[in-house]
C-alpha cells in the first residue's frame, strides 16, 4: 500500500516524507486505529511501530482536541514506556511529527528534576509520553491530569510488566477516560499481558 491510499492529511503525512511507503505494521495498524478500534501489535523495535500508533494519535487529537478552546489543554493521548530511553525516543518522533499539525508532546521520566516537566505540563500538552513511576508521581502531585486521555498506548507491554510496573500501569489506566481507544505493543504475549489486555481493552481487539 501507499501513503496516498491512507487518505491522511498532508500536515500529518509530513512526518513520513522521507519514507517511500508505510511499513507493514503501519499498513496493518492505520486502518483499524483510524477506525477507532483497539489494537494489539506483536512487533519488535525497528518495525516502524512508533508512527504506527503515532500517526493515528495525531489524527485522534486533530479530530477530538481542537474543538475545545480552553487555554489549559489537558492531554488527550498517553504513551506508556518501560524505560526512559524508549520514552525519549518516542517523544522525539512524536514531537517532530506533531510540529506541522500543532500537536504538543511532553516526555515524563525519572532520574531528573521535575521542574521542567511540570512547567511543560502547565503550558498545556496534547500527548504525554512517560515511564510509569514518574508519571504516577506527577499525577499524585496533581500536576498531570489524565481524565481526558482517550487514546492510550502501552509500548513494550511485556517489558513493562517484567520490570514490575503492573500496579502503576493499572492505577494510571484507571485514571484515563473510561471511553478510550487502546493500543498495545509487545514483543511477546505472556499471560500477564493477555490479562491486562482483557481487563482494559475492548473484548475484540485487532491482533496483528
Ligand atoms: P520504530 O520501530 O518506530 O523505532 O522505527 C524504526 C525506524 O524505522 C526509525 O528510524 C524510523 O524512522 C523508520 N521508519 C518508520 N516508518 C518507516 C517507513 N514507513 N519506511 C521506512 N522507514 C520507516
Amino acid at each position: 500500500s501507499s501513503f496516498a491510499e491512507s487518505h491522511l492529511p498532508d500536515e500529518v503525512l509530513e512526518c513520513c516524507k522521507n519514507f517511500s511507503k508505510p511499513s507493514p505494521i503501519q499498513s496493518h495498524a492505520w486502518p483499524f486505529l483510524l477506525d477507532g478500534r483497539d489494537f494489539i501489535g506483536i512487533a519488535a523495535t525497528g518495525s516502524g511501530k512508533t508512527l504506527a500508533f503515532g500517526v493515528p494519535a495525531l489524527m485522534h487529537i486533530l479530530h477530538n482536541g481542537k474543538k475545545k478552546k480552553e487555554k489549559k489543554l489537558n492531554p488527550l493521548c498517553l504513551v506508556l514506556s518501560p524505560t526512559r530511553e524508549l520514552a525519549q525516543q518516542i517523544a522525539d518522533v512524536l514531537s517532530d511529527a506533531g510540529k506541522t499539525c500543532g500537536v504538543k508532546s511532553v516526555c515524563l521520566y525519572g532520574g531528573t528534576s521535575k521542574g521542567p516537566q511540570i512547567s511543560c505540563l502547565k503550558s498545556g500538552v496534547d500527548i504525554v509520553i512517560g515511564t510509569p513511576g514518574r508519571l504516577k508521581d506527577l499525577m499524585e502531585m496533581g500536576v498531570c491530569c489524565l481524565k481526558e486521555v482517550s487514546f492510550v498506548v502501552l509500548d513494550e507491554a511485556d517489558r513493562m510488566l517484567d520490570m514490575g510496573f503492573e500496579p502503576e500501569v493499572r492505577s494510571i489506566l484507571s485514571q484515563t477516560c473510561s471511553v478510550r481507544q487502546m493500543v498495545m505493543f509487545s514483543a511477546t504475549w505472556p499471560l500477564s499481558v493477555h490479562q491486562l489486555a482483557q481487563e482494559f481493552m475492548d473484548p475484540n481487539p485487532v491482533k496483528v
